[in-house]
């Protein structure tokens, strides 16, 4: 029977989730007419998870699928891979941890059922549930992308979304080893739908994220998505030179006409300082962008596949 909807689930960890899970989406697809089936990644989980999801293949083989990587490559990575072996008319991408309730996947279906003009349906929290200091970060970064990007971040929306499957091709298609999925979701265009939902509490287990990652991930955001960072060099350039003149023709003017008699050790050690440390900043940026092609120029895979079972 052709498959109406696959769900792409990246587990990293998740041992006491993906029975749960699994019988959580059985209950909720059962009662819908969508014939479905469920691709698993396990993203080189270090606990059991790999034998539990082996156990669930045995049990129900005609709509489970495990991949397997060689080790953890991250969620996008996991991603990137089950939305390849997906197929069907909507591809959902859900967590394993059912903080993200399956019975929201059928109301995704359902929309896209019901109105052909939009491609995708992204959920998105309209209450986030986190730590003030996350709520700000987070604020400032949709604030500051959205200026310097052409294409658009929705704050709260989260990577939990139903597409049709063109757009999935299209997805797939971008060939980037930094994959930074909110923008590549925005970027292959398409219309979104932004349905809001609640967050769940974590089933079992913690959070992968650490405020660390978060701070990296939001930086690989602006680097993967804009190029802005690199004309700071000019402009802070043109901001400095323009100074340095002012100030010259200053000291000249001082010379000539109110005969001041200057020390220029501490001008001098001011001056130095400030331009090394712009000089520095501005090397930096450049250095992440070419670490960026470098990596993406040895073309290597962006995960590896150890094992699969199912089709
Ligand atoms: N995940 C993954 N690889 C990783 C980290 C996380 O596949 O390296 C999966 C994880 O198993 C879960 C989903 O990505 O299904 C979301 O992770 P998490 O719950 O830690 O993120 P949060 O919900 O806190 O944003
Ligand atoms: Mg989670």
């Amino acid at each position: 029977m052709a498959v109406k909807i696959s769900l792409v689930v990246p587990c990293f960890n998740e041992e006491d989730n993906v029975e749960r899970f699994f019988d959580e989406v059985q209950t909720v697809m059962q009662k819908s007419s969508y014939t479905y089936k469920i691709i698993f990644i396990d993203d080189g989980s270090r606990d059991k998870t790999l034998a539990h999801l082996k156990e669930l293949y045995a049990r129900a083989n005609t709509v489970v699928k495990v991949v397997s990587f060689s080790r953890n490559f991250g969620k996008e990575a996991a991603i990137l891979s089950g939305l390849k072996h997906a197929d069907g008319d909507y591809i959902t991408i859900i967590d394993a941890d059912l903080q993200q309730s399956p019975g929201i996947v059928v109301d995704m279906v359902n929309f896209l059922e019901n109105n052909s003009e939009y491609d995708c349906v992204a959920a998105y929290q309209k209450h986030r549930r986190e730590a003030r200091r996350l709520r700000i970060f987070k604020k400032v970064f949709y604030k500051l992308i959205n200026k310097i990007c052409n294409v658009e971040f929705v704050s709260g929306a989260s990577d939990f979304r139903t597409f049709r499957y063109p757009m999935v091709e299209a997805i797939i298609s971008l060939p980037e080893y930094f994959r930074f999925s909110k923008g590549i979701f925005s970027w292959v265009g398409y219309k979104t739908y932004y349905m809001p939902y609640e967050v769940q509490k974590r089933n079992s287990g913690t959070s992968k994220w650490s405020f660390k990652s978060l701070v990296a991930y939001a930086l690989e955001g602006f680097i993967s998505f804009t190029v802005f960072p690199l004309k700071i060099a000019t402009v802070l350039g043109c901001i400095t030179s323009s100074l340095a003149i002012v100030y010259l023709f200053v000291i000249i003017y001082q010379k000539l006409f109110c005969a001041a008699s200057f020390s220029g050790y501490p001008t001098i050690v001011g001056l130095i300082l400030l331009l090394g440390g712009i000089q520095l900043f501005v090397l930096g940026i450049m250095g992440e962008y070419i670490a960026r092609i470098y990596v993406q120029g040895k073309n290597r895979p962006i995960y590896i596949e150890k094992e699969i079972f199912g089709e």
